[in-house]
């Protein structure tokens, strides 16, 4: 369990953020995450009276507030439009309703999960990452970075594409063994991998609308895998392929099992 001495609602992000450059401060979003960590901490900061948590629509884009909930982003009826349901398939499967309520897309994008059904999703929509001090970064960078001591203040996706995700698990509910999302438009077809396990990472681009499974078993031949106790890497790389195809065939609209 974490703990921490006083508790902060900043008023302002630059009052967050300056708060947030000393080590003994930490953000909280909706906790889910840092409540299991047993961190002790000197200021909890809050950022929930700050206005962040609102998904936007303007011209060619949405805006994902850092504190808009895993749940906002499932059940909003834009982004299912926009994007063929595909925030749904990707996010119902994490854990349960009540959880998704609280669980945040900034604490899930900061974190760089390696298990992250989230960022996959987001990578394959070509994402970029609203930081407070650095301004806006694309996510796929930010992906590789070590986690530092800015503020999330959103996430940006463009529209125009279509998506769709596809995760294996043990038991519904459970952490993702692999998860692959596609996204598909005028620039072909674009698939991330998470649970590799490892940061999710964009593996292919540009890729034909109708490329075959044989595209996607070269692809799964070549990229990052590894094994840990959930899974092995043999068994990660016989089941890449066959998830990126269904990811495939749900943006071609074939399936969206
Ligand atoms: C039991 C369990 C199972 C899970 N299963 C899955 C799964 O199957 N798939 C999946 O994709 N995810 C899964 N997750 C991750 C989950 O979806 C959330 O990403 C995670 O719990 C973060 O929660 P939170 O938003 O409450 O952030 P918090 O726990 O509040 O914070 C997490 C971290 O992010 C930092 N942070 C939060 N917001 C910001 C911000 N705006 N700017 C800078 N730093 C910030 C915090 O300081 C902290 O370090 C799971 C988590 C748990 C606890």
């Amino acid at each position: 369990m974490a703990s921490f001495s006083e508790y902060v609602f900043p008023e302002t992000i630059e009052e967050a953020y300056a708060l947030n450059q000393k080590r003994s401060s930490v953000i909280v979003a909706g906790n889910m995450w840092l409540r299991m960590c047993g961190l002790r901490k000197k200021t909890a900061i809050d950022l929930s009276r700050l206005g962040l948590d609102g998904i936007t629509e303007e011209g060619d884009a949405f805006t994902l507030g850092a504190m808009a909930t895993l749940r906002d982003l499932e059940t909003h009826p834009a982004l299912a439009r926009e994007y063929g349901g595909a925030f749904g398939e990707a996010l119902s499967p994490i854990v349960g309703t009540q959880f998704r309520r609280t669980a945040t897309v900034g604490g899930s994008v900061y974190s760089r999960f390696g298990f992250s059904d989230v960022s996959a999703l987001l990578l394959a929509l070509d994402a970029r990452v609203l930081l407070h001090a650095r301004g806006e970064t694309p996510l796929r960078d930010y992906q590789r970075e070590p986690w530092d001591r800015d503020v999330v203040l959103g996430v940006r996706i463009p529209k125009g594409r279509r998506a769709a995700a596809r995760s294996v698990r043990l038991c519904s509910t459970d952490l993702p063994l692999l998860v692959c999302a596609a996204s598909l438009g005028p620039d072909g077809l674009r698939l991330a991998l998470g649970a590799r396990p490892g940061r999710a990472m964009i593996v292919a681009e540009g890729l034909p609308a109708d490329a075959d499974e044989a595209a996607f078993a070269a692809i799964a031949r070549d990229v990052p895998l590894g094994g840990n106790r959930r899974a092995s890497e043999d068994y990660r790389r016989r089941v890449a392929p066959v998830l990126m195809a269904r990811a495939a065939a749900a943006v071609r609209g074939e399936e969206r099992a």
